[in-house]
């Protein structure tokens, strides 16, 4: 449609993949006015765990419309509010031990992480804060900061300060232990890396290409930030919510970070929600100190609410995600050994996986034919090299093995094409050669 070329911003990403105008979505499927039916790998980049439209969370939010719900109440006490706290508490936090209190911000990630970063450095007085390589934690000032991609931060306009990056697990290869690093600079007052408020860091890294951190990694870190008493944020936003197949993604690795951020999937139903979890005694805000006329979406309370009813009251849920990780890990292997000449690598955990293509053109030309074939699938990664799973997590068995069997063949072919092209270069370098 020439509407969305003619006023329309450049500024557009995702709707440059997917070229079409889509009018319905439902489940794991989305469909463009044309009719066409699309499996929905990318679900609003891990916003859509529960799927489009999911027909319980509809129901309630319907009811709540029809009632007269409150649908705008600034920080106010509503009952929907009241009622989400209740089930958060209940099904969230207590079965796992966990102790936290609940600021509502603004309704985008970012705005998490913006009041996790402020609560951070006026709690401990300390400015530097420490991210790592490859993170990502939105585009508003504070967390564009501690984002390590180029291209976003080069947006900003203004120097990004008050942020020392890390090398992440795995950044110098698989034997080193990059928290001995982290762990000497803290230690050494020539090190040059002021004591910092807080380490942040995603255990899963969703937009710097899937990389999964070990459990080990973890626990050390957490220790290193204990030894040298600095808060501990994990970045829930993409791996939490059930993605990596557990409600927060750090559950396994038995870590209790002080503050975490969530948004994406915990509105449940798609509607803009984002929270910042930390311990009690870290709550020194002041009132208002950080506010917002968009805190706590009262649509997305209700619908919330309905996601951890629904799927959190017990462990199927959760059981159902892990089976579903466990095959998604087999398939990929699979597909790397068969196609990728040995270049080709699997990353991720859980439902939260990808495929290292090392080329960000070759993953191009992958998600571009696996489109034409009905799956919406995105890269990311410095390079855009990793093709990342990231359907909903109530995805049908069959149709999880549909998307992957697509994905398959477009990298057969796409993979075929390559490999009679530089044969066919082989033969011409050798020619030119000769002559
Ligand atoms: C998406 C994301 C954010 C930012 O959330 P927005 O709603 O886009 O502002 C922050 N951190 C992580 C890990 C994310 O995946």
């Amino acid at each position: 449609m020439k509407i969305f070329e003619q006023i329309e911003s450049e500024v557009q990403s995702y709707a440059r993949s997917f070229p079409r105008v889509f009018n319905k979505a439902q489940g794991e499927y989305l469909y463009d006015e044309d009719g066409t039916r699309y499996l929905d790998f990318l679900a609003g980049a891990g916003t859509l765990n529960y799927g489009h439209n999911n027909p319980m969370f509809k129901e309630k939010l319907l009811e709540y419309i029809h009632s007269d719900g409150i649908t705008h109440g600034l920080d106010l006490h509503t009952k929907a509010k009241g009622e989400f706290l209740e089930a958060f508490n209940e099904k969230i936090l207590k079965p796992r031990g966990l102790n936290y209190v609940m600021q509502f911000t603004g309704p985008t990630g970012t705005n998490a992480v913006e009041a996790a970063l402020k609560l951070a450095r006026n709690i401990t007085g300390r400015e530097n804060i420490i991210s790592f390589t490859n993170g990502f934690h939105g585009v508003t000032m504070g967390a564009l900061a501690a984002t390590g991609n180029s291209h976003h931060r080069g947006a900003a306009g203004v120097s990004l300060s008050g942020v020392s990056r890390m090398p992440y697990d795995g950044y110098l290869g698989d034997d080193i232990d990059t928290t001995l690093y982290l762990d000497k600079v803290l230690s050494d007052s020539s090190s040059g890396i002021d004591k910092p408020a807080a380490v942040i860091v995603e255990t899963v890294q969703g937009e710097g290409g899937i990389n999964a951190a070990s459990f080990t990694w973890l626990q050390e870190l957490e220790k290193v930030c204990r030894k040298h008493d600095v808060l501990l944020i994990v970045d829930d936003i993409q791996a939490g919510c059930g993605r990596t197949g557990t409600y927060f993604s750090f559950e396994e690795a038995g870590i209790k970070p002080d503050i975490v951020t969530l948004s994406k999937s915990l509105g449940g139903y798609g509607l803009p929600f984002a929270v910042v979890l930390f311990s009690p005694e870290l709550d020194q805000w002041k009132p208002g100190e950080h506010n917002g006329t968009f805190r706590g979406n009262n649509f997305a309370f209700v619908t919330a609410k309905a996601a951890i009813d629904c799927y959190w009251s017990d462990d199927t849920f959760a059981k159902d995600v892990q089976m579903k990780g466990r095959y998604v890990k087999e398939r990929l292997e699979q597909i790397a050994k068969e196609y990728g000449d040995g270049n080709f690598s699997t990353r991720g955990r859980g439902m939260f996986q990808g495929i290292n293509c090392v080329s960000g053109e070759l993953a191009d030309k992958i998600t571009s034919k696996a489109f034409q074939n009905g799956l919406m699938i995105e890269t990311s990664g410095a390079d855009d090299q990793v093709i990342k799973l990231l359907c909903p997590l109530i995805i049908s068995m069959d149709n999880l093995k549909a998307g992957i069997d697509i994905l398959e063949n477009a990298i057969r072919e796409v993979c075929a094409k390559e490999d009679s092209f530089m044969e066919q270069k082989k033969y011409f370098d050798q020619v030119s050669l000769a002559s």
